[in-house]
């Protein structure tokens, strides 16, 4: 496949910054939990109040979640998701798994066990493809004959990308930055990219430097933060002068299925994002879209189809 064909367009990247960003998913994340209350976000999220705050008022106002009263009489308020807040449940899920897989704190700091009430067994659960229902690998991904524009969309998104709203620093303002893993690897415009451009076979300095015409310095940062996470590994190519290339781990592919779960939600949620290109299953020829299987029943799950078991729960 051509490094030059990325799937991410400019609606696409507006749509990921509504969520791209740390404390965002991790709200989101609790509230797929079944959390509600702000001071269960607090708890969980270990963000401050002040952005507690600031951050539920921006998911409020992109439409991701609702504030209402807990009664008619009570000053006391709750956060639920709404419909398009909701359907980032299989990117959430798929992310929460990868957590539990990869991140080494995840089993202290994470909940929790989710049970399939189908079948009432603890959920490990699998990405598909929403066309033929079958786990795919990447090698099985093709882009749509109507993906050829991805050199304009990335020109989009670089100049976009300087207009970006104030966010917080990667660590930061937290007590507990175990619980970021994920957001800090997908939850900032150039690391997404770097990673799809990953993902579609680039692994060179050079290569990601001129495809996405990222100042150095950037790229030396965020090629070293997917390095020192694990995600990418670092090797020498050629000695004089020196050069490096930078191919995925493990763990790097298996955030596959999350973002194209994410890219996904933008797709279907944001306004601007429909005429972009497609990715293809080749085994089946669905356009790929991804819905989340139960590792031991094989049905897809629905969010409401998730009971949640805490810590705390069992320990009564
Ligand atoms: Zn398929
Ligand atoms: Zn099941």
């Amino acid at each position: 496949m051509s490094n030059n064909h990325l799937v991410v367009n400019s609606a696409i990247a507006q749509g990921l910054d509504v969520i791209g960003d740390r404390w965002s998913l991790l709200i989101l994340r609790d509230a797929f939990l079944g959390r509600r209350r702000f001071e269960e976000f607090r708890r969980y999220t270990g963000a401050s109040k002040a952005t507690l705050t600031r951050r539920l008022a921006a998911l409020i106002e992109q439409g991701l979640m609702i504030k209402r009263s807990i009664s008619p009489l009570s000053k006391r308020h709750e956060y639920l998701l709404s419909a398009k807040g909701a359907a980032l449940f299989p990117a959430s899920l798929l992310a929460w798994q990868w957590e539990q897989k990869w991140l080494a704190d995840a089993s202290t700091s994470l909940p929790d066990t989710l049970i399939h009430r189908g079948c009432q067994q603890a959920i490990s659960p699998q990405a598909v493809c929403g066309g033929c229902e079958q786990t795919f690998s990447l090698d099985e991904i093709r882009l749509s004959p109507i993906a050829v524009q991805g050199i304009q969309h990335i020109e989009e998104i670089k100049s976009l990308s300087g207009q970006r709203r104030v966010r917080s620093p990667l660590v930061s303002e937290t007590a507990d930055t175990r619980l970021a893993g994920i957001s800090d690897l997908i939850g900032d415009r150039w690391t997404l990219l770097i990673l799809i451009s990953a993902f579609f076979g680039m692994q060179r300095y050079d290569a990601f430097a001129k495809q996405l015409n990222i100042a150095s310095n950037i790229l030396s940062s965020r090629l070293n933060l997917l390095v020192d996470n694990g995600v990418l590994q670092r090797r020498s190519y050629q000695d004089s002068p020196p050069r490096h290339e930078y191919p995925l781990t493990a763990k790097g592919l298996s955030l596959f299925p999350i973002v194209i779960a994410m890219r996904q939600w933008a797709v279907e949620w944001e306004a601007d994002a429909t005429a972009v290109a497609g990715l293809l299953h080749s085994s089946c020829g669905a356009l790929l879209s991804i819905k989340v299987k139960c590792g031991s029943c094989a049905e897809i799950i629905d969010r409401q189809d998730i009971d949640y078991v805490s810590r705390a729960d069992n320990r009564k």
